[in-house]
């Protein structure tokens, strides 16, 4: 049986109470950071929406037809659509599939439900099309979007859906669960921060040596100061690594930096050699120049993985070019 994660019950009993109460709505926004789980909380919904018989409408039977087949992954009332090719956009076409799944009668006489994930890689022509179906949804139908980035998606998307949002969270319940996953528990509280409150997030750091390569990323920030790498090979490097990645990490040291400038405790970093390794970068330093460092990378950040295609690596190279700037200032 399929359950939300701990940290995802409030969002699940409203959600419920909607469903109990015949206020279902026609379309799901789901939105939160990277690692909040809101794939599982997809695949909840539309595994007690297609079971025939769902236990007080809270839970899937797990033995009905319904339920079989959604186990399989294959049942015929429920569709996904994601990027044809990973870092892509969804397209116009593939919206156009969707629709006519969505308005074709349930096989079962039930819920008809499609998942977009991610919402926020529609393209333009992609969400125009879809904006008909969710002012004017066929009875017994569900759009559930999925995004970590809502303000990616146009006003016109975002208004028509009941919104669901999740927060960072660093509850004693989320550690605890975190906690109970990793074979070193006392590591769940730093990895938990340096992941900003995403529980999965922090998971995957331990599988894809997520900590170090942060800290790495903190060498690389250093050699750039001091000049001792070339700026363009960095920016391949990082670009070769994955640039939605890098500019997130890039962001929370940034803001870890300007934390340490308006002394305040830095939140990612928790050991106290990397928090004088960032205190030495930022000597001589003023707020204003870390602030416009961190609205570039938001800005870079935001037009590459946007509706519009740019050069990620170019991106890239924009922000270690202001990066270096700023600490020849620094230093004249
Ligand atoms: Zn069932």
């Amino acid at each position: 049986m399929l359950n939300v994660y701990p940290w995802q019950e409030s969002q699940w009993q409203k959600l419920l109470f909607t469903l109990q109460n015949d206020r279902f709505p026609h379309a799901l926004l789901l939105s939160g950071p990277y690692g909040i789980g809101l794939h599982r909380f997809s695949q909840c919904i539309s595994s007690v929406l297609l079971c025939r018989n769902p236990v007080n409408y809270i839970y899937s039977c797990g033995q009905c037809k319904g339920c079989h087949l959604y186990n399989a992954g294959n049942h015929p009332d429920l569709q996904m659509i994601t990027p044809e090719e990973e870092g892509k956009q969804i397209k116009i076409d593939q919206i156009r599939d969707l629709i006519d799944f969505i308005n074709l009668k349930s096989q079962f006489e039930g819920y008809k439900i499609a998942i977009i994930n991610p919402a926020d890689t529609m393209n333009w022509n992609a969400a125009n099309t879809l904006l008909k179906t969710l002012e004017e949804p066929p009875a017994q139908s569900l759009l559930i979007l999925l995004t970590h980035r809502q303000n990616l998606l146009p006003v016109t998307i975002r208004s028509r859906c009941q919104h669901v949002n999740f927060k960072p969270v660093f509850d004693e319940g989320t550690l605890n669960w975190l906690k109970c996953q990793l074979a070193d528990p006392h590591q769940a509280e730093q990895l938990l921060a340096m992941a900003n409150g995403a529980p999965l997030a922090a998971l995957e750091f331990t599988k894809n040596n997520g900590v170090d390569k942060q800290l790495m990323l903190l060498d690389d920030l250093e050699s750039l100061q001091r000049k001792q790498i070339d700026p363009i090979k960095v920016a391949e490097r990082w670009n070769k690594s994955g640039a939605n990645q890098i500019f997130q990490w890039l962001l929370l040291l940034i803001s870890d930096m300007v934390r340490l400038k308006s002394s305040a405790k830095p939140l990612r970093l928790h050991e106290a050699k990397a928090i004088t390794r960032l205190q030495r970068m930022i000597n001589g330093l003023d707020l204003c120049g870390l602030m416009m460092c961190h609205d570039l990378i938001l800005k870079n950040y935001s037009l590459g993985t946007g509706l519009v295609s740019y050069n990620t690596q170019g991106l890239l190279e924009d922000f270690i070019i202001f990066w270096q700037e700023l600490m020849d200032q620094q230093r004249g």
